[in-house]
């Protein structure tokens, strides 16, 4: 019997580190420098800042949390993973001071993986250390969701690849030093300041980019030629388990301000959690957050025991049930917070546009519903005739004949069981 739902002791100190550090250190740093992490490789006035902390992390191990041991991080799984990230997600700039931020770490994790010496030793471990930072340039202005109307190409010429296509809504991609190019026929690693790489103007976080004769050397593909699904699946299936991760940090986070205001505000004549519409807010809160939260710790617990590809209906139902607890959770929150909510003087307003957001990233909802839906219905088949199998009359049927030696050695069970299924029938 091996149910278990308990933290062994020894991560748990690590969890009430990262618990305390965030508290004390993480959001002062991100209220007042909110671009701290970023900026430090130039500035040494915020290295001053981050350094120090970005020590005490590495001290404890908890440096590059999310990659495996041999691939340079420390090890620790899914579950650990996601049991850190339920409380680092609380915080905007928590992933980059513990070094596991967005897009960087799934282009981390399939350089780690697929990368050559060369390519890990150049490009992964100035990564690792945040001496570069990296966008991943896959969606294009046609359309995200469906990956066969990409059009942008590599092409072989001599020693290079001759790159020319264009990219929407690369995240960060104009502060990026190397870009990871999905190409028709494979993935490959583009140095920011390669000539041809034209960024646009709008929009200004995630970046639309025209790539135009680029030319990079041969060495610069990543993994096989036309592995760029392959490889894509892998980024993203390990992305979406974290974003999901990180959104039970937002839904508590909503759920605690919720909580704290309902006991603190008045309103005919009782405080508001008093009243029971506002407890139902809670309640509903309270379960839907738990059943997200399992939801997305089984699947953590079924990579650490399979893998991702194994848990891809999982990590799918993760990904837009995570979207609609916080959308949830957090316009739940607003409303409690009554004015103050709508307002952007608290994180409440970022929570709740970060829904739609969540359903739109890595694959839009609908998609992962369908991957759900495909795969779950892999496992049954229909039935045949009218009725289904679970029709009272035939399931009687069925059941009578387990007794038909006890019928034959007792005529009056059979009876018996005559008299019932007309009353039975009765109720039809
Ligand atoms: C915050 C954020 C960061 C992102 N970062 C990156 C990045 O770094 N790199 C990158 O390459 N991309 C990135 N993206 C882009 C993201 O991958 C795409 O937005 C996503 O794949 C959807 O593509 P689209 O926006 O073109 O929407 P479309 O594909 O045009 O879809 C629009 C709508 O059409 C409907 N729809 C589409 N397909 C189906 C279907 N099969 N069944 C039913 N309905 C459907 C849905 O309602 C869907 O919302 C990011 C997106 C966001 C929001």
């Amino acid at each position: 019997m091996a149910w278990d739902f308990s933290t062994d002791p020894e991560f748990q100190e690590q969890l009430d580190w990262v618990a305390e550090f965030c508290r004390e250190e993480v959001e002062p740093l991100e209220l007042v420098f909110p671009y701290a992490v970023r900026l430090r490789a130039r500035d040494p006035k915020m290295a001053a800042l981050v350094d120090p902390l970005q020590q005490q992390i590495k001290d404890r191990g908890l440096w590059a949390l999310f990659l495996d041991k041999e691939l340079g991080g420390p090890g620790f799984g899914q579950v650990k993973l996601a049991l850190l990230n339920e409380i680092l997600g609380r915080y905007s700039s928590a992933p980059s001071l513990f070094g596991c931020q967005a897009p960087d770490t799934g282009n981390m994790e399939i350089l780690a993986a697929y990368g050559t010496p060369e390519q890990k030793e150049r490009w992964l471990k100035p990564l690792m250390n945040q001496e570069i930072w990296s966008a991943y340039s896959m969606t294009e202005p046609a359309g995200g969701s469906d990956p066969n109307l990409f059009v942008t190409t590599a092409v072989r010429d001599g020693e290079e690849w001759v790159i020319n296509g264009e990219k929407w809504y690369t995240s960060a991609g104009r502060h990026a030093d190397i870009i990871f190019v999905m190409c028709t026929n494979g993935i490959f690693i583009v140095p920011r300041d390669t000539p041809g790489v034209e960024i646009m103007d709008q929009p200004r976080t995630h970046d639309h980019i025209i790539y135009n004769e680029v030319r990079v050397p041969l060495d610069h593909l990543l993994g096989p030629e036309d592995g760029a699904k392959v490889l894509a699946q892998r980024r993203l299936g390990g992305g979406r388990i974290h974003h999901a991760m990180r959104a039970i940090a937002q839904c508590r986070r909503a759920f605690d301000m919720m909580c704290e205001r309902a006991l603190s505000r008045q309103s005919h004549g009782k405080i508001i959690a008093e009243h029971q519409m506002v407890q139902e807010a809670v309640a509903d809160s309270y379960a839907e957050i738990n059943m997200l939260r399992l939801l997305v710790l089984w699947t953590a617990w079924t990579i650490d025991n399979s893998s991702t590809a194994e848990a891809r209906t999982q990590i799918a139902a993760c990904k837009y049930t995570a979207a609609k607890v916080l959308k949830e959770v957090s316009y739940r929150a607003i409303h409690i917070f009554g004015s103050l909510g709508v307002t952007d003087l608290t994180p409440l307003q970022a929570m709740w546009s970060g829904a739609p957001t969540m359903s739109v990233m890595d694959g839009v909802d609908e998609v992962h519903k369908v991957t759900v839906a495909r795969n779950v219905l892999k496992g049954y088949e229909p039935h045949e005739g009218y009725w289904p199998t679970d029709y009272y009359p035939e399931m009687r049927a069925r059941a009578r004949e387990k007794f038909a030696d006890a019928f034959a050695a007792d005529p009056d069970l059979a009876t018996y069981a005559d008299l019932m299924a007309k009353r039975m029938a009765g109720r039809h």
